[in-house]
């Protein structure tokens, strides 16, 4: 069986009937994705995803704890890297963080207004860091709530954003990832992504 394919033993209009042969049925996209609410350092996940500063020379917020974590040698390869442009990505090793890889992206700066622009460099940031999971055959990453921190991306239309385009790029590269973690810190994107993944990836 692919990958990308389940059978579903039970009856029904996508499973198996009576005689015939099992029907290979698409992968449930909400198999694919998970909700984890605390500090993304922890995660033994192939990447996480760093919200940075377009230096990439260290910042407050979650790049200050990923650094942290990760411990000076992040650093030192992130100073090799000549900075990275708004909505683009680029990658690193982990150090002593479980994760195997940082992916670095940077977000719009928002304070409060949205444009098409900063909404449109936003879902860059999630398509350029997914790319970076593909060409590098990692099978799991976890994206922090990019950009709306210091940078002042209003969490709603955020997190609208952030499902869409991995929702967007899941069902084009169904067979590159097994999970991608929506890592939230706050209780208000708790709540925001709770309603809104059971919207954008239904359980059946
Ligand atoms: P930006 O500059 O892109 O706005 P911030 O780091 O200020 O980035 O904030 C991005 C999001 O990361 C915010 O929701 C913030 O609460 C969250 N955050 C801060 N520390 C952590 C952490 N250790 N793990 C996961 N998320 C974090």
């Amino acid at each position: 069986i692919p990958t990308w394919t389940r059978h579903d033993k039970s009856k029904g209009k996508e499973g198996k009937e009576e005689g015939e042969e099992p029907k290979a049925v698409p992968v449930l996209l909400s198999d694919k994705v998970s909700l984890y609410k605390g500090d993304i350092t922890i995660l033994e996940v192939d990447a996480i995803v760093n919200a940075a500063n377009s230096t990439l020379l260290g910042g407050g917020g979650v790049d200050g704890c990923i650094h942290k974590a990760a411990g000076p040698c992040l650093y030192d390869e992130c100073h090799t890297l000549n900075g990275c442009e708004t909505g683009r990505a680029k990658i690193t090793c982990g150090y002593d963080l479980p994760a195997k890889y940082v992916i670095h992206t940077v977000g719009p700066v928002a304070r409060g207004h949205v444009g098409k622009a900063q909404k449109e460099l936003l879902s860059q940031c999630y398509q350029n860091s997914l790319a970076l999971v593909k060409e590098h055959g990692l099978r799991s990453v976890a994206f922090p709530c990019i950009s709306t921190g210091i940078y002042g991306f209003p969490n709603e239309p955020a997190a609208e954003i952030a499902l869409e385009t991995a929702k967007t790029w899941i069902k084009k590269n169904v067979n590159e990832v097994d999970r991608v973690v929506f890592c939230v810190f706050l209780d208000t994107d708790f709540k925001i992504y709770k309603e809104k993944m059971s919207r954008f990836f239904p359980q059946d």
